[in-house]
């Protein structure tokens, strides 16, 4: 691992909107500010420096913000055609093509993910804006047989749901939260974003820019604040009809008791601590990178990161002593700085939770085989740590059962597939996990008996919304991608029609 040091000439739309004294909610097409007058700030986690100062909502801008996506639901945009609603997320699609350099330097600065890797997600954005924009054409109920007395028929019809509550957590919040505006758009419905405190300011920006490329008011707001005011305030909300979150596990169960007063519909996105199986028939010269990037991409802070890397026990140490180095051709630097593969984690909090991991492991007895420390000198103001790699751990231990949501890879062996497997499903969590193997039939052996939302074989962590993915156990519930995830979107009306 080396360190690297920013020589980067910031964009002059990402430096005019960072120069902004005060980011305001964004509701009904209008900067407004907190009714109570409250700010928040962020920080840039390379540096630890203040940001930006933005607005801290709680219940009233809730109530404000969900009233204008109630009125724009039942108003004129409930009238645009499919044709039109396509038109629209194409329309999107070129506007944030050509804004992208912009976004991507103000999530830089705000979450820390460095650009060389935020420039690589644009492919990404791309395809989810294509393929809401092919959804809102392919929206369609049944016509169906019934044996109702007299000349009936019968029909499906499908309809937006109405106001979405989405929730978005800090670790990619300018890609993830179009999972959300992308079905909004395609399906008609209306939104009211609540992203998280630590990364707001791409959320806060691309409304903008939508409500620009012809989003109209109130469609798309977004109420920036603590999640235990405003989050809460949203998911209780008596006129959300949909809640769709992304976050922890701990907080999706709050979500989950905050709906229950009108019966909201969810969509739970939470935690993983996913196994990434490397058999001893392997084609190391792909699994060393795709496991070590499965877990080091974005610094460790991706929900179904191949934390528990379970290696058959035959090949063990050849295999760590590639992963070593490896770990050596990682560069951590500054979030702006072309040349970083890693940045720095999210807040000092983060930091001092995945450090306190480090001596959890320690002490539980596992071999801190690389890394375990922050990084000091020219890093040493934001909240970088070495990326770290444990070895001889066992399944009971905390490393391998808790989320760290950091850079540490921890080691476990296995002996045969049967074993792996029962390892892989000791764990309350089923998000993500793969398996590297030349053999057809271990692979789909393993994929068989896996119990988790989504595998990968030889590879680790695409995702296409053509094709989707979902978590089961406490990783949550409800498919995002495909034409199942449009239908959350959606409510099923049954027509009894007497001719
Ligand atoms: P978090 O649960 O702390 O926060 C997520 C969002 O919920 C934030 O916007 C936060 O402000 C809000 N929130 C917090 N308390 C709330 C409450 N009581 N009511 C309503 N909203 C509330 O998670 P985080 O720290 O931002 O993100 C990290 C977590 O997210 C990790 O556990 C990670 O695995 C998970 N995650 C999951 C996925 C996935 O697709 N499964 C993707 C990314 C992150």
């Amino acid at each position: 691992m080396t360190t690297t040091q920013p020589d980067f000439a910031l964009n002059e739309q990402a430096k005019g909107f960072l120069s902004r004294d005060v980011h305001h909610l964004f509701i009904d097409g209008q900067h407004v500010p907190a009714v109570s007058g409250r700010t928040l700030t962020t920080t840039n986690p390379s540096t630890g420096e203040v940001l930006a100062r933005f607005a801290s909502g709680g219940q009233a801008d809730v109530d404000h913000a969900v009233l204008a996506a109630r009125k724009a639901f039942t108003g004129q945009w409930g009238t645009w055609t499919p044709y039109e609603r396509q038109a629209l997320l194409t329309r999107i699609a070129q506007v944030l093509d050509q804004r992208f350099e912009e976004l991507i330097q103000i999530e830089a600065l705000d979450m820390g993910a460095p650009v060389s890797r935020l420039r690589n997600t644009k492919a990404s954005l791309m395809k989810m804006l294509a393929f809401f924009a092919s959804q809102a054409m392919n929206v369609s109920g049944e016509t169906l047989m019934n044996g109702v007395p007299g000349n009936v028929t019968t029909m499906t019809l499908k309809a937006p749901v109405g106001v979405i509550g989405g929730i978005i957590p800090w670790n990619g919040p300018l890609n993830s939260q179009f999972w959300i505006i992308g079905a909004v758009l395609a399906s008609g419905c209306t939104a009211v974003l609540k992203p998280a405190s630590e990364a707001s300011l791409s959320v806060l920006r691309v409304a903008e820019i939508l409500h620009e490329a012809g989003v109209a008011a109130g469609v798309i707001n977004v109420v920036t604040g603590p999640g235990r005011e405003a989050g809460n305030a949203l998911a209780a909300h008596p006129d959300v009809d949909r809640i769709a979150f992304t976050g922890s596990t701990e907080t999706g169960r709050r979500i989950i008791e905050a709906s229950t007063a009108n019966i909201k519909k969810l969509q739970l996105e939470l935690g993983g601590k996913s196994a990434d199986i490397i058999c001893a028939d392997a084609d190391l010269d792909k699994a060393v990178p795709g496991a070590a990037m499965g877990v080091f991409s974005n610094s460790g802070q991706i929900c179904f990161a191949g934390t528990r890397v379970l290696v058959q026990r035959s090949i063990v140490d050849e295999f760590t002593k590639r992963l070593l180095a490896f770990m050596d051709t990682l560069r951590v630097g500054h979030s702006l700085d072309d040349t970083a593969t890693l940045g720095p984690v999210i807040n000092q909090t983060q930091l001092d939770t995945v450090l306190s991991y480090i001596d959890i492991g320690r002490n539980e007895g596992a071999e801190l085989l690389y890394g375990g420390q922050r990084l000091g000198n020219e890093l040493g103001n934001g909240y970088f740590m070495q990326p770290s790699v444990f070895g001889g751990v066992t399944n009971d231990m905390r490393i391998a059962r808790e989320e760290i949501f950091g850079p540490v890879l921890s080691i476990l062996p296995f002996d045969d597939v049967d074993d792996a497997i029962a390892l892989a499903n000791d764990s309350e969590y089923g998000l993500g996990g793969a398996v590297w193997s030349q053999s057809l039939s271990t692979a789909l052996r393993v994929v068989q008996g896996v119990h988790t939302g989504t595998m990968w074989v030889n590879c680790y962590g695409y995702i296409d919304p053509m094709v989707g993915f979902s978590g089961t156990k406490t990783s949550g519930y409800g498919y995002k991608g495909t034409a199942a995830h449009m239908d959350t979107y959606l409510y099923t009306k049954s027509v009894y029609i007497q001719l």
